[in-house]
Parts: C-alpha cells; structure tokens; sequence
C-alpha cells in the first residue's frame, strides 16, 4: 500500500484559473511533501516556467538523497539544493545521483554545478543520469549524462546502516517521449507517486515541439503513465511546473482527452480548409485561446497536423 498517509503539505486543489503570483512559490526553503520528498522552486517563474522549476529531493538523510531535475544552473537554487540534501550531522551533500526527466535549459543545466559543490566539498561526485538527448534536439536542449537510465529501471534508497525507522525509497524510470524524445517520468514507488516532469503540467499545456517533440509519442506515453499509475495506486503526480495534482488516473485521463478534443477541432478545420495555412488554421482551431498563446499554441498545432496526416496515411493505406 502506498505511504500516503505521510503527505505533510496541504496542496491546493489542482489551478482551474490564472497561475499563482510567483510569490505563493518557495524559492528559499525546501517545501516538505511528503516525509521523503521536498520541493525546491527554482527562481525562474515566466511565460513558458510558470512558478518556476520545481526541483524534487528524494530520500532522507539515513538514505542519501536523489535530486530530480536540477533546474537552470542558478547559482543559489544550486547552492540550497546542495544544503536541502543533509547528512545525519547536517552538512550538505548528501546525494546518491542527480537525475535529469528531460534535456531542456529550465531542467538540466543545474546538473554539473550541483554535482560540482559535491566535489569541491570532498565527497563522491553523485553521477548525472537520464536518458542523452536525440539527434532532433535544439542546439540549447543538449544533454549527455554520466551514465544513462533505460525504460523500466529502478533507482533504489536504501538505509547506509541498520536503523530502526529508516525506509527505503524505490523510484522506477518510465521513458516517456512526447515533450522531449530523452524525457522521462521518475514514479516513488512505496509511496505511490509520479514526478512527471513536463509531460503532465500543473496551470499550464505542455507544448509539443516537432521533430524532438512528438503527439503521437505524448499520447502514447500517457497510456503507459496511465497503466503505470494504475499498478502501482498512485495517487498524486508532482509536476516540474505547478502544485502537485490529486486522482492521477482522472488528470491522465483528462489531459489525454483535452489533447485529443484539440486534434478533432484542427481535423475539422483542416477537412473545411484544405488550402488553407498553419496560421489559418490556428486562428480558427485557437480561437478559444489568448491569441498572446499563439505562438507556441502553433507549435502543438504542427505536432497535431503530424499526427493527424500520419493517421491518414495509414487508414488510406490499401
Ligand atoms: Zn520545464
């Protein structure tokens, strides 16, 4: 069963409406979760970060500690992280491995400083992990870890020495390509709960960015976090961005139909505009959306159109 009962924090429900000012986010001081798990908010709020980048602690200090997604390489996010990682007598550093969901500049470039301050404090450089960025990057998203992490693997925290109280913590690595072809999801298994990255948002869409981000991927790795959270009864989903997210299989469930009512909308304009342009059919796919949003809506948009000819061609297909 998982350890629910440990969640310390009282998140609010899920945002329906605009995003939090950026002052309700901790950036100084780590935010406990759950007993085994802190939040630190990088200070980076804006257009495409929201809040800011969550960064994620996992473990306890009789375990060491596995940092999720670094964040941007800000000094001072780098240097509270190292501190949130304690040892027993309270020194910093106390990291097993730093992994990375995904290549993006709001994620892994805090990966080498933190690593970095391990080493210059004397201890063992915890390895970098996740999976290397693909060929279809961007020139700002690349990423090679110091050893890579495989669809299925499990990174385990188990206590250093026998103490009574101490538990292990078991994170399984889902690849879940979509938003970025090197992402992943890290799901806590005793504790039943899925850090998804940017793949699943808090108050704000995901945005799917051709070639390196791909719908037909996204769709796909949502009915593998949806299978996954199934198995294991999770509950919550803490995203990269935003407040963690109650009933995980109805916000999988609801994201994945929110996407796919998008795609029918661009279908029907495609179908009623055959001659039409992208920027055509955004403005009348879109028009329910700020025109400020646009932009990256379009984005998605070409990453629907993908999709949706590639669905034709395989049902034209004799
Ligand atoms: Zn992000």
């Amino acid at each position: 069963m998982p350890r629910h009962s440990q969640i310390l924090d009282t998140e609010r429900k899920p945002e329906l409406g605009p995003l939090p000012a950026p002052t309700d986010w901790q950036t100084q001081e780590p935010v406990a979760l759950l007993k085994n798990v802190l939040r630190l908010t990088a200070p980076n709020p804006g257009f495409m970060t929201g809040p800011g980048t969550n960064s994620y602690v996992v473990g306890e200090a009789l375990t060491g500690y596995i940092v999720i997604d670094p964040g941007p390489a800000d000094t001072d996010h780098i240097q509270r992280l190292w501190q949130a990682c304690a040892h027993p007598d309270g020194a910093g550093g106390n990291i097993v491995a730093i992994v990375c969901t995904h290549s993006h500049a709001d994620h892994s470039p805090g990966a080498l400083p933190l690593q970095t301050l391990c080493i210059q404090a004397g201890t063992d450089a915890p390895p970098i992990r996740g999976m290397a960025s693909a060929p279809t990057a961007r020139a700002n998203s690349q990423f090679v870890p110091d050893s890579a992490l495989h669809h299925g693997e499990t990174l385990a925290l188990h206590p250093r020495a026998a103490h009574t109280g101490a538990e292990s913590h078991t994170l399984q690595v889902i690849h879940t390509p979509g938003h970025a072809a090197n992402h992943i999801c890290l799901l806590l298994i005793e504790d039943g709960v899925l850090f998804s990255g940017d793949h699943i948002l808090n108050g704000s869409t995901t945005v799917i960015d051709p070639p390196d981000g791909n719908m037909a991927d996204y769709l796909d790795s949502l009915d593998v976090l949806h299978a996954s959270c199934l198995a294991h009864q999770v509950e919550f989903i803490f995203p990269a961005h935003g407040h963690a997210m109650p009933n995980a299989l109805g916000a999988i469930s609801h994201l994945k139909a929110h996407r796919l009512m998008r795609e029918a909308k661009i279908a029907a304009v495609m179908q009623a505009n055959p001659a039409g342009d992208p920027d055509q059919w955004l403005a009348l796919a879109y028009d329910d959306v700020n025109p400020r949003l646009w932009p990256v809506a379009k984005r998605s948009l070409l990453a629907h159109v993908e999709r949706i000819q590639m669905l034709q061609i395989s049902t034209t297909k004799p």
